[in-house]
């Protein structure tokens, strides 16, 4: 119990009582962080409007015994560009139910919390959101320790140059070889192709400020977001809520096309 003071991002808030709300903050000495925000709903609150979602700041909060309070928020961005652009604040609502889903309560990831403060700085300068997002998704994958193997057929180690399967249950890709033996106890498998798998690896590699640079065309970009999305849902046991809005919003934008 006592006050103590961090980095965090509000990932969430909900209605508590009549004048509280309760937010999720990312930290980046706590991991996550359900906390109370007393009063954040009367008018002339002072906390309110610093802790509503995509708030960076510096938080002070009080720890108690059965929930943390905010107390004190010195706020660094709220990412004011992210609400400007509708396909901004979808991507942005995904990555935080992402966080969400696959961070710890208690369980500090100061570089995966830093990693996540760039994934919003890039999606706020971004004029195509579709690298940031994606290499948002790789990233909150490797944190969890769950990024696939896309180098090398995840069941006999060899390089795949050609055409390969995807098996989420296996965490990898198989060569064709072994996806034919392996079929019955795979689970789902289904194509993915040199050209996204590559996307995939150079994504991985760039950095948050480059990224806009990784520009993936046609059906490897239509590829990607589908294997990825498909991937996170299968490790999760369900497909996160705002992943269905993503979804609408590639689906309206096209695989675009190679001038
Ligand atoms: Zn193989």
């Amino acid at each position: 119990m006592g006050l103590y003071q961090t980095e965090g991002v509000v990932l969430h808030k909900r209605p508590a009582g009549e004048y509280d709300k309760t937010v999720v903050l990312l930290t980046e000495s706590d991991g996550l962080v359900h906390a109370l925000v007393k009063g954040a709903l009367r008018p002339g609150s002072k906390l309110g409007p610093l802790t509503e979602p995509l708030s960076w700041g510096l938080f002070e909060l009080f720890r108690g015994k059965t929930q943390d309070r905010v107390t004190g928020c010195e706020l660094r961005s709220s990412f004011p560009r992210i609400s400007e652009s509708y396909s901004r604040l979808v991507y942005a609502a995904y990555l935080c139910e992402l966080e969400m889903l696959f961070s710890s309560q208690r369980d500090p990831d100061p570089e995966a919390f830093w990693f996540f403060v760039s994934t919003l700085k890039a999606l706020e300068t971004a004029d195509d959101c579709w690298s940031p997002a994606r290499r948002g998704e790789i990233g909150i994958l490797e944190f969890a320790g769950l990024f696939p193997v896309f180098e090398e057929c995840v069941a006999c180690g060899k390089e795949v140059p050609g055409e390969a399967m995807f098996s989420p249950e296996l965490g990898g890709i198989l060569c064709p070889k072994c996806a034919g033996t392996l079929e019955l106890s795979a689970g789902e498998i289904y194509p993915v192709s040199p050209g996204s798998r590559k996307t995939v690896l150079h994504l991985r590699n760039s950095a948050l400020a480059d990224v806009h640079r990784v520009n993936a065309q046609g059906s490897v970009r239509d590829e990607v977001g589908k294997l990825l999305r498909r991937y996170i849902a299968y490790v999760l046991g369900s497909r996160p809520k705002s992943a269905v809005l993503v979804e609408k919003l590639e689906e309206r934008a096209g695989p675009r096309s190679r001038r």
